[in-house]
């Protein structure tokens, strides 16, 4: 069936112009112009002047924690002990024989009473498990009977203590066993609701390609070998399901003998957050890494972070997903880790010149330093951000400024500064930590605090198309809405190529291989 698109303007991101109409025919485009015309028996709809651009990636997401948000139940609007102890109550009471209770985004900084412990959990329950992630998910508070069936009633390092008694909080590698138990308690239709519940946020935010970040970070530091990816293994049955199109990276990366499971499994890209560094923006507990800078944080909690892996395990992933054909992408946010993700990388490419075809991706690189810039991009390594951070977490008063001071905060997220470089720019959210909104990621992209690293709104388009379809290595089928590609595009109200329209713009309707897969419900924007 042929299906012409008039009286829109047709933003196809492959370097032609925009047009007035386009043609789609069997789930592809057949053509973009401004004088189609519709032959016999060609369907023919209107655009009422709206705007459509590809469908948008989002190249950073945990879809399994974003699902389990929505199906499990979030805490974010919890503010005191008490009403903790009541949703958990509840929860313990709906809980059937042998489950687990497991909630999400506990935020306990803002509690106005005091930080829920241990304690507080067993006395709503000792023999049900109950697994509380904390917003961000790099902590999490547990009961007595989820410290033993993990195994974490015994001395763990990033297991808190107060007073010789475990707290419940725990960061760093326990808390990442905490959330693999937490994850692998989901029975089979549970991970399809939360699957389905992830697609169907990045659904109305015109997504219809997420590279969904999936395993357990637990062995990373540890090094297990021969660990399977359980978590990922169970997902992967239910995301061809899906409405969308989900490119899951396999991040069990134990060591880098995991990169041969990976190929073995035909996954082409992989990792995401290999974790090289901590985080600089995101509230920690102490104990938890911080983000790897050249000189000391500024927020009198000293130190200047520290690298995760040494030098000679980062060369070695790499090095192992090269021959394995696997691009790779790893958690790199302070400019020693950067720098450590790109030495690493040079050693590859001088070592296998043949791995320069592939797309290794630094994800976040919030603040590398200014000669990496440009040798990331003479390295051909790509840059995977997440501008909503920017947004929430720079400028001379946000977070990262209390961190690391002014100056060095105007250094953080140089959008421009590596497109200029040839810095291959891939859009995402880091969901849930932000949002699924990748023209929220735009407009922050768009408007960053410090005006010489601002992109256009066209530019910031192509990080979520674009730079996305490249690294997820499918560019020759999406990204552009050129003759011959699917037919996976967004209708917008208003013009998101003008900056003064674009926090305005909204999706209106998502399309996928040439079918409609949603429409908002709001009413039509008023025509210009
Ligand atoms: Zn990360
Ligand atoms: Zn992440």
């Amino acid at each position: 069936m042929r299906t012409l698109f008039t009286h829109g303007t047709i933003v196809p991101m492959d370097g032609t112009a925009t047009a007035l109409a386009m043609l789609v025919e069997d789930g592809r485009i057949l053509a973009v112009a401004d004088d189609l015309r519709p032959g016999d028996g060609t369907h023919v709809i209107d655009l009422h002047g709206h705007t459509v651009v590809p469908a948008f990636a989002d190249c950073h997401t945990h879809l399994t924690f974003t699902g389990c948000q929505v199906v499990d139940g979030s805490l974010a609007g919890c503010r005191s002990v008490a009403e903790l102890s009541d949703v958990l109550l509840q929860a313990v009471r709906a809980q059937p024989a042998g489950g687990i209770v497991r909630r999400w985004n506990l935020d306990d900084a803002r509690f106005a009473d005091r930080r829920p412990v241990q304690a507080d959990l067993d006395a709503v329950s000792r023999a049900v498990p109950i697994v509380l992630s904390r917003v961000g998910n790099g902590a999490s508070l547990l009961n007595s009977a989820a410290m033993s069936a993990i195994g974490l009633d015994r001395t763990v390092p990033t297991v808190e203590m107060r007073d010789g008694e475990r707290t419940g909080w725990t960061w760093g590698e326990a808390n990442h066993e905490a959330l693999e138990f937490a994850v692998l308690s989901l029975t089979d239709a549970e991970i399809a609701a939360v699957a389905r519940a992830a697609a169907d946020l990045a659904v109305q935010e015109g997504v219809t390609t997420l590279h969904a970040i999936e395993g357990s970070f637990a062995g990373q530091a540890a090094g297990d070998r021969g660990r399977s990816n359980q978590w990922l293994e169970r997902l992967l049955p239910v995301l061809g399901d899906l409405p969308i199109t989900v490119v899951p990276l396999d991040s069990q990366l134990d060591s880098p003998a995991d990169l041969a499971r990976i190929a073995a499994n035909g996954h082409k890209v992989a990792g995401g957050d290999l974790f090289l560094d901590g985080v600089l923006g995101a509230a920690y507990i102490s104990g938890m890494a911080r983000a790897a800078l050249d000189d000391p944080y500024a927020d009198g909690q000293g130190g200047s972070g520290h690298l995760l892996l040494d030098d000679a395990t980062v060369t070695s992933f790499l090095m192992e997903a090269a021959r394995h054909g696997v691009s790779l992408g790893a958690h790199a946010v302070g400019e020693r880790a950067i720098a450590q993700f790109l030495d690493a990388w040079e050693r590859v490419v001088d070592a296998e010149p043949e791995a320069r075809r592939l797309r290794p991706r630094i994800d976040h690189g919030i603040l590398p330093r200014e000669a990496d810039i440009d040798r990331a991009g003479s390295l051909g390594v790509l840059f995977s951000l997440q501008p909503v951070f920017e947004r929430r977490s720079g400028g001379p008063s946000g977070q990262y400024a209390g961190r690391i001071g002014p100056a060095r905060s105007r250094r953080t997220h140089r959008f421009r500064s590596l497109l200029r470089a040839g810095v291959t720019l891939v859009g995402g959210s880091d969901s849930p930590m932000n949002r699924i909104a990748p023209l929220e990621g735009i407009g922050a992209a768009v408007d960053h605090s410090v005006e010489s690293e601002r992109l256009t709104p066209l530019e910031a388009l192509a990080m979520f198309t674009t730079g996305a379809a490249k690294a997820g290595g499918l560019e020759q089928e999406r990204g552009t809405l050129s003759p011959g590609k699917l037919a996976d595009f967004v209708v917008l109200t208003g013009d998101p190529l003008d900056p003064r329209q674009l926090e305005a713009c909204r999706v209106r309707e998502t399309w996928r291989l040439g079918r409609k897969l949603w429409v908002s419900a709001a009413p039509r924007a008023p025509l210009i």
